[in-house]
């Protein structure tokens, strides 16, 4: 049984989440113990009597801890790789992608712990100057979801060790694994007993302990009815409060964009990672000049994607990450259809050599922006192509969204792309990109409806993970 970290203790429980293998329900990953609300409030007294010591460390020694714990996610990414795809889905390129980023990520912030983040002015009093400084926020609670089951808990755990807080996450029941290797490797580059908690289970039981317990700061990402509801709890405690909750990703398709760079955004940002990714291209709007085109060439590249185990080398889409996911894209599917949508690939179930949750990824054509399925956040292999008269039509339908986060449009003339860049209201925009796919060392976030708060990784993810002093001082 793999257990929860509390203050450096491996903690058991006498219940267990088995972690069973989407692409074969025979293969069990292991079993994790779950956590009781005792247990977290015991997480958060750990990390807040942890709290003076590691803000006192030198930003050498929390560079050391961090760029050691990169290291070792680095050299062991085939091994944690094929562990993530065990647990969620994904192929293990992705899956390899992932926690190398996550090795990456933490290497970022070796770095951000040792760059100034001060400011020194003159005061515009005589005799006066100004030294604003940033200090760490304090206990800060992690709340993440199963899609990204290293690379988020990695960019939110890494800022907030680096610039001195201590931590309590709570990873998503589906996927342990990948938090609890990511525990054992930090545990084991150094960081004292109590700096940061494992704590597995329900969210709906430990987040409201978490809160409860008396966290400084939660920073969070899943849906957005949870994120809401956190939102609020969190404004009657005073907590600081950072949200990422999803999107309805627009790739707008020109008139003039090169087709087969088109198409090929718009399969990889629809389809890859089985769709299940926060910035997944799931509205395609396409102008009426490449639209019979685009939809022709998309439909054929579509159908011949292969959905297989996540860990055979010819897969392209892993299978769906669980079975609520896969009954709820498939209602979305017969949604669209009922809708009058045409479904012109794609969609149904599938059944493989091993028993998982695997679907042919499903593209509908046809569909106007009130369908459910160009409206709501699917979260699965289903994208919905929306025909417009022109750029203008198409920009209006791309930011007819309560969603905000990527935005991408295919073109080859620099005035429209420009044009898009400026009124895409969204937080990333993509040009003759796939929407999903972004960097390490910049700023991740999303407007509307899709996020809160300051934004996550680069340079900015200071914002969040300090908290500013001012302070005034007479010569
Ligand atoms: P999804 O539908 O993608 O699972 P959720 O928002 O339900 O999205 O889950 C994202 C994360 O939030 C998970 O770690 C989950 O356990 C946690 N969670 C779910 N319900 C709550 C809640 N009421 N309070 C705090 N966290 C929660």
């Amino acid at each position: 049984m793999f257990c929860n970290l509390i203050d450096g203790q491996w903690r058991g429980s006498g219940h267990a989440i088995v972690n069973r293998n989407p692409s074969d329900l025979h293969d069990v990953v292991g079993e994790f113990a779950t956590a009781s609300a005792g247990d977290m409030r015991d997480a958060v007294a750990a990390a807040r009597a942890a709290l003076p010591g590691w803000r006192a460390t030198t930003v050498q020694q929390r560079a050391d801890i961090l760029d050691a714990a990169g290291s070792e996610i680095l050299a062991r990414k085939q091994e944690l790789g094929t562990l993530l795809a065990r647990e969620e889905g994904k192929t293990l390129a992705e899956a390899v992608g992932e926690v190398a980023r996550a090795g990456q990520i933490f290497k970022f912030f070796a770095g951000e712990a040792l760059r100034g983040h001060g400011e020194w002015l003159d005061s515009v009093r005589p005799g006066v100057e100004v030294a604003i400084s940033r200090e760490p926020v304090g206990v800060v609670g992690l709340i993440t979801p199963w899609n990204f089951p290293i690379a988020i808990p990695a960019w939110k755990a890494a800022p907030a060790l680096a610039f001195g807080n201590t931590v309590v996450l709570k990873p998503a029941e589906l996927v342990p694994a990948s938090s609890w290797a990511l525990a054992d490797i930090l545990q084991r580059a150094g960081l004292p007993d109590g700096v940061f908690n494992l704590v597995l289970g329900s969210g709906r039981v430990l987040g409201p302990a978490m809160l409860e317990a008396g966290i400084d700061a939660l920073s969070f990402t899943g849906s957005q009815a949870t994120g809401q509801a956190l939102a609020a709890d969190c404004a009657a405690r005073g907590i600081k409060l950072q949200l990422e909750m999803g999107g309805k990703n627009p790739l707008l398709v020109a008139d003039d964009a090169r087709l087969e760079q088109a198409v090929e955004c718009a399969i990889n940002g629809a389809f890859y990672s089985t769709g299940q990714r926060c910035t997944a291209s799931s509205r395609l709007i396409v102008c009426a000049g490449i639209y019979d085109a685009f939809v022709a060439r998309l439909a054929e590249r579509t159908a011949a994607l292969r959905v297989g185990h996540a860990l055979a080398p010819d897969t392209q889409i892993g299978p769906v990450a669980s079975e609520v996911q896969l009954a709820a894209n498939l209602r979305y599917v017969a949604q669209g259809q009922a809708e009058g949508a045409s479904l012109l690939c794609g969609g149904d179930a599938l059944q493989l050599a091993t028993p998982g949750y695997y679907q042919q990824p499903a593209l509908f054509a046809g569909c106007t922006a009130q369908m459910a399925i160009s409206r709501e956040e699917i979260f699965g292999p289903v994208a919905a192509v929306l025909r417009a008269d022109g750029y203008e039509h198409a920009l209006a339908l791309a930011n007819d969204t309560p969603y905000g986060l990527a935005a991408g449009i295919c073109t080859q003339s620099l005035a429209l792309a420009t044009h898009f860049r400026r009124h895409a209201e969204a937080g990333m925009v993509m040009v003759n990109l796939p929407t999903a796919g972004v960097d390490y060392h910049v700023p991740f976030g999303g407007r509307k409806g899709s996020s809160l708060g300051p934004r996550e990784q680069g340079r900015h993810a200071v914002e969040f993970y300090t908290t500013v002093k001012t302070a005034y001082l007479g010569l």
